[in-house]
């Protein structure tokens, strides 16, 4: 294994450059997910495209457990995100990816949850398409999906959600935070909010004073599907303040509706016994 800096692959005479001026055709990309963070949750797919890669751009949220799966010589290139600190900026990402796979090598891309669900997928994508690499796409389970199975929260359920919102808890503008209070806030549905937890006071706010009553059942899961996840349940009124009391930190989804009060009757059993159910758990 070798683990690579990536100011050394930005590097202007890195072997391979120009590879693509004197007719090499453009290495494959292939935009894998790697699913929230359990590496048994990941694709048939995702694992073989793992187990043959040569050189992989990965993010912050990809779990070591799935990099284990890469063989020993591969290329591992951290361009990794988080909400405060970049590592690389978007665009550089985008660079680097386009230099290496116009210099003929293959590249795989792999990114936390599902690419195309708030993982930048589409705008990567969109690059490739505009400079005529080619490029396929491997899903991954979304970390709402992992959440749900892992903490016994179903995400639709007929009798109290007939809709599933997979929204960002973290777009603003000047006047604060830019979201559609009135759809978020409508009745029978689920919301599920990634990167929200820094907003979660505001959030809540904000849906209680777009018409969901104070005691909609609402809960964080923080780190699903990994051996150290925790999820704190409460209503709107009273999440902010036991997120704070729990330390709750990102990555968590924060999950809003009738269905997250199904979780006292559906945690799975492994869980029931690691946690005890109470009113906040973990
Ligand atoms: N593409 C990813 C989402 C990336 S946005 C996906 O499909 O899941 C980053 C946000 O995803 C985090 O801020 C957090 O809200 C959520 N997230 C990702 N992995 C998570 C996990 N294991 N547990 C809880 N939230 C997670």
């Amino acid at each position: 294994m070798s683990v690579m800096e990536h100011s050394r692959w930005l590097a202007p005479a890195w072997p391979g450059d120009g590879a693509a001026e004197n007719g090499r055709p453009p290495g494959l990309v292939t935009l894998v997910g790697a699913g929230p963070g359990d590496p048994e949750l990941l694709t048939l797919k995702a694992v073989k495209a793992l187990q043959a890669a040569k050189l992989v751009l990965y993010d912050h949220l990809v779990s070591p457990a799935v990099l284990d799966f890469l063989p020993p010589g591969a290329d591992r290139v951290y361009v990794g995100k988080e909400s405060s600190r970049h590592t690389l900026p978007q665009a550089s990402i985008i660079e680097l990816m386009l230099r290496l796979a116009r210099s003929g090598r293959a590249v795989l891309r792999l990114k936390g949850g599902d690419g195309y669900i708030f993982g930048r997928g589409g705008e990567e994508a969109q690059a490739l398409a505009a400079a005529g690499i080619p490029f396929t796409v491997v899903p991954g389970l979304t970390a709402a999906q992992g959440a749900a199975a892992s903490v016994g929260i179903p995400l639709t359920h007929r009798d109290h959600a007939c809709a599933l919102v997979l929204a960002t808890g973290h777009t603003r503008d000047e006047r604060g935070l830019d979201m559609d209070w009135p759809m978020l806030a409508r009745p029978r549905q689920t919301v599920v909010l990634y990167m929200g937890v820094h907003n979660l006071p505001e959030i809540c706010r904000q849906l209680i004073a777009h018409g969901l009553p104070g005691d909609t059942p609402a809960a964080l899961v923080e780190r699903a599907t990994l051996p150290d996840e925790r999820c704190i349940t409460g209503t709107l009124a009273d999440l902010p303040q036991l997120a704070l009391a729990h330390g709750v930190k990102p990555p968590a989804l924060i999950m809003v509706g009738g269905v997250v009060g199904l979780r006292a009757q559906l945690v799975p059993q492994t869980a029931r016994q690691q946690q005890p159910l109470a009113t906040a758990s973990g």
